[in-house]
């Protein structure tokens, strides 16, 4: 029977990793696939994460089960770093990554309301939309990515989130918004939230990124901003960059509810959720976030290295603006100095992708180019490069 099934879509960004290892080349340079590089291209295991690790492993004497709703510190720790803070009105669970965390909560989003419609942005991370594709959940875009600005198109964003209602939720990026780099400022956040208010839509955001944008606390006002005036809302929270946590998979659920009583039933949920899924989400990343935020001294080692990541890659933002600014003559690529994360889109052509291929410069084919994934001595290839390519 297995041969009825359908060929699979293959996954641009898996296929790019693919074809970059099969590149003979030396000097190749990978900026297709999301993680963090530091300047000698490497993904290291952090500092506090090693620190954390050993004591981990010193002290624990047990492997047995825990919680259906994971390690409670790490999920307080989790909604304090979201949110600046817990209450009795915020629930939340373990989750296998930021990608577990969402599919939870699309799972208890579908028990409370069955007639539920999603909406991503335009574009988004694409499995945003592959994964309510292949649950079978309604789903539709909104306007979001101006692909002549390279900004934010708000006025269509906000006219169509001024439509919905009650059976919509709208999936919102905490920050560093993947693929484009482009973000809500604070007054864009609280309009957004205004439409949420007036319209009675619930927000669901996917926070992958917090701490690479501006800094933890700047990377968070805008979902602080929304859970100060909306009584529901959910968060998926990732554990993967921020804290370099990618293979070990750590990610949280958070769902802030209208009362105490709300959340004890959402909590008992989400548990039912996360056995009919896998159980037990994987408690040792969880457990290695936890000992970091819970450990004064350990917390601030780690707020140390997120802070170089932060500044390695906002420093590559502005060098990278400055040298397409040199070798184009242009201040066209001046909005990537502004853009915050790991991505920006450069607006290039699937021709010009491919021809920055030809000379080993690996981007997405809608030229999503990760900005962390290029070192300091590679700036002036890349523009010299991208100038040739026309872009
Ligand atoms: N959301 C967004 C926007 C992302 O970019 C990612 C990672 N690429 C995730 C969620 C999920 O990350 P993970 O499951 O690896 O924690």
């Amino acid at each position: 029977m297995f041969s009825t099934l359908p060929e699979p879509k293959p996954d641009a960004i898996i296929a790019l990793i693919q074809a970059f290892a099969d590149d003979p080349r030396e000097d190749k340079v990978d900026l297709g696939v999301g993680v963090y590089k530091d300047d000698a291209g490497k993904t290291p295991v952090m500092r506090s994460v090693k620190e954390a690790e050993r004591r981990l492993l010193a002290r624990q004497d047990t492997k047995s089960y825990t919680k259906l709703t994971g390690n409670p510190d790490f999920v307080a720790g989790m909604q304090r770093l979201a949110l600046g803070d817990v209450n009795e009105r915020l629930t939340g669970a373990q989750a296998p990554g930021g990608t577990g965390a969402l599919r939870v909560l699309f799972e208890l989003t579908l028990r409370a309301n069955p007639n539920a419609r999603f909406w991503y942005s335009d574009p988004s991370w694409p499995n945003h939309q592959a994964m309510l594709t292949s649950m079978k959940v309604p789903h539709q875009s909104y306007p979001y990515f101006d692909t002549d600005t390279l900004g934010v198109k708000f006025d269509a964003m906000i006219e169509t989130l001024d439509g919905l209602g009650p059976d919509d939720i709208v999936i919102l990026h905490g920050c560093c918004h993947n693929p484009t780099g482009a973000n809500l400022t604070q007054a864009q956040w609280e309009r957004v939230t205004q439409s949420a208010q007036d319209n009675g839509w619930m927000p669901l955001v996917d926070f992958a990124y917090q701490g690479l944008g501006d800094g933890l606390e700047e990377d968070a006002r805008g979902v602080r901003h929304m859970a100060s005036k909306l009584s529901r809302l959910m968060i998926a929270m990732s554990c993967s960059k921020n804290f370099g946590l990618y293979r070990d998979r750590a990610g949280c659920a958070i769902v802030q509810c209208e009362n105490a009583a709300e959340a004890a039933l959402v909590a008992a949920t989400l548990g039912v959720v996360n056995r009919l899924l896998y159980s037990f989400a994987p408690d040792h990343p969880a457990s290695v976030v936890a000992e970091i935020l819970g450990d004064p001294e350990l917390r601030a080692d780690w707020e140390a290295e997120l802070g170089a990541m932060r500044d390695r890659i906002n420093g590559l933002r502005t060098g990278l603006a400055e040298a397409l600014r040199q070798e184009t003559n242009s201040g066209r690529f001046d909005f990537i100095a502004e853009h915050r994360g790991m991505f920006s889109r450069l607006g290039a052509t699937p021709a010009q992708v491919a021809a920055m291929r030809e000379g080993g410069i690996y981007m997405v084919g809608d030229s999503r180019m990760n900005i962390a994934g290029l070192t300091s001595d590679k700036l002036r290839d890349f523009a010299r490069a991208a100038a040739k390519a026309g872009i």
